[in-house]
């Protein structure tokens, strides 16, 4: 099946934890690597409508918390109301314009040292951090800025 090629890892990942494959999990994470950046749940909802028809948002939630879960996908707030998610395993960080909303990635390494000490030294554990930078893109600048 091709969808299994492409989503192998997903396949993979919910045996392990003796979860079900279902095809409709594996076609949301094709089509969140097909999108390709950062994209809400309507979006990806858009994009699997036409491999499952009558999927209802409801279940692309669920199956996006599961990815999400899994660790096969990110999610993270712009400072909107949206929620974004982003297939894209590497580490990055992410900037957003707070003008027209334009996210892109950061490759750059966050050294979270320093919080992770002192959020350890109140107790807890397991901590992961997420940098969104907030900021106005170069065409907002530009447009902004009066000449
Ligand atoms: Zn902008
Ligand atoms: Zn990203």
């Amino acid at each position: 099946m091709m969808i299994e090629a492409d989503t192998s890892d997903l396949a993979e990942a919910l045996r392990a934890r003796g979860r079900r494959v279902t095809s409709q999990r594996l076609v949301v994470l094709r089509e969140l690597r097909r999108l390709g950046s950062h994209v809400t749940a309507e979006e990806v909802h858009a994009a699997v409508a036409e491999s499952l028809p009558g999927v209802s948002a409801p279940t692309i939630y669920a199956t996006l918390d599961l990815l999400v879960e899994l660790g096969l996908v990110r999610r993270f707030a712009t400072g909107g109301t949206a929620q974004l998610y982003d297939a894209r395993q590497e580490p990055h960080q992410h900037v957003v314009c707070r003008s027209c909303g334009r996210v892109e990635d950061v490759d750059a390494d966050l050294d979270v040292t320093l919080p992770e000490a002192a959020a350890a030294a109140s107790g807890f554990q397991d901590l992961t951090a997420e940098l969104v930078l907030q900021g106005l893109c170069g065409d907002c600048a530009r447009r902004l800025s009066p000449v």
